[in-house]
């Protein structure tokens, strides 16, 4: 039957849903994906990492061995032996993380949504670094708060600012390593002095941590999560350390926290697939990461070097840019009259593409910056890629 309605329906969306905007970033990418353009907009891991005959064999096995339970529903927290591996896994000496403060999730992209959902009412302050990650400015967006600024500088967040714009703060968003998007890690002392400065304040301290494994240099920094565990709700991930179309990723916070977020994920999607959970704790229990996540390094290294490189060979002296350490970004400061969303036209028209800084800023930006990902390009064409954009910025100056 095909009705033919004469009346069709206004639909009237919610106040929220008229909010809703689409990412700049996956607009950018439906152009960046043509084989012909040198894409340094993309977030995408670099798929030459995938370990996809690992996970092939761990779903065969999960599937042989307990496929009953894992086709089944599972419990809202999460398959207790993974939940015990990361609780263990983000445990260190001084500090005990339990299982039952881990949630796992469907991405770390979901524990921002829960996080909004249980922690910001409309208009309430929520503190953001200058700039930030815009997947998690675009998931608190849709509870309504008011987006204060925390300072950075070159060594990332100022922990010295968060007092001026504190005042009935909600919660403090930070992201300590490598960060999205401008690759900027914080020091040790700055880990202190933001963990204190927060514990004085009351205020939640978000760590949100999708990269910190992935260091050029070797040595992880100090969690924030480890030096005060009932302050700092930590978010982690296997997108970049495993694959990021399986969707998983986990939050551990302080009991009282975890068990609303927990309400609010049992309300969202009931739990995170326990296939997959089951497949990664199949893959991750033996210490596979500790030999998969060097040759990621060594790859992402490779490629980061091949970039600093090509800039300063390519790029006039009045642009400036981070040295990230580990990560996948590298964010470019132009002089001032250079607009990046002007340049991103003649780039496109010359074939390379990233993204321009403005969406990343939760209040009034920068426009003359910009973000550039090296991890999925070979560094021959990331060296073609410099060399152009070099060339049609000195053509703006
Ligand atoms: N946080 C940051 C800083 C990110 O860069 C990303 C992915 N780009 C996420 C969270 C979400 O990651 P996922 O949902 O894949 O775990």
């Amino acid at each position: 039957m095909n009705i033919q309605d004469p009346h069709p329906i206004k639909w009237q969306f919610s106040e929220r849903a008229q909010g809703l905007q689409s990412s700049f970033i996956r607009e950018i990418l439906k152009i960046t994906q043509r084989p012909e353009i040198i894409s340094f907009a993309g977030g995408l891991p670099s798929p030459a990492t995938f370990p996809v005959e690992r996970m092939r064999a761990a779903y065969d096995k999960v599937l042989l061995d307990a496929g009953k339970v894992a086709l089944q529903y599972g419990p809202t927290d999460g398959f207790a032996p993974l939940r015990a591996w990361i609780a263990d896994s983000l445990s260190t000496e001084g500090t005990k993380i339990l299982p039952e403060q881990i949630l796992m999730v469907s991405g770390s992209q979901q524990a921002l949504d829960l996080i909004g959902k249980v922690l910001i009412d409309e208009g309430s302050r929520v503190l953001v670094e200058t700039p930030s990650y815009l997947g998690a400015l675009q998931a608190f967006s849709v509870y309504r708060p008011e987006f204060a600024s925390v300072d950075t500088d070159d060594d990332g967040l100022v922990p010295s600012s968060i007092d001026a714009v504190a005042k009935g703060a909600r919660l403090l968003y930070a992201l300590p390593n490598f960060q999205n998007p401008t690759g900027r890690s914080l020091s040790l002392a700055r880990r202190r002095e933001l963990v204190e400065t927060c514990a004085r304040l009351r205020l939640p301290l978000i760590e949100d941590d999708p990269y910190g494994a992935l260091s050029y240099t070797g040595a992880p920094m100090p969690k924030m999560v480890a030096m005060h565990p009932d302050g700092v709700i930590y978010m982690g991930s296997f997108s970049k350390v495993l694959t990021p179309g399986i969707r998983l990723g986990y939050v551990c916070a302080p009991l009282p926290l975890v068990r609303r977020l927990e309400l609010a994920k049992q309300a969202a999607d009931l739990h995170t697939a326990q296939l997959t959970q089951m497949v990664v704790y199949e893959v991750v229990k033996d210490g596979f990461l500790d030999e998969h996540i060097p040759t990621i390094r060594a790859l992402y290294g490779r490629q980061c070097r091949a970039m600093l490189d090509a800039m300063a060979e390519h790029f006039p002296a009045a642009v400036s840019w981070t040295k990230p350490e580990g990560g996948m970004f590298i964010w470019v400061t132009l002089p001032k009259s250079i607009d990046a969303m002007q340049l991103l036209d003649t780039a496109i028209a010359s074939r390379v593409a990233f993204v321009p800084g403005a969406p990343f800023y939760a209040n009034a930006g920068e426009t003359n910056t910009l973000r550039l990902s090296f991890v999925t390009v070979p560094p021959e064409r990331i060296r073609e890629g410099i060399a152009i954009l070099g060339k049609l910025i000195a053509a703006l100056l």
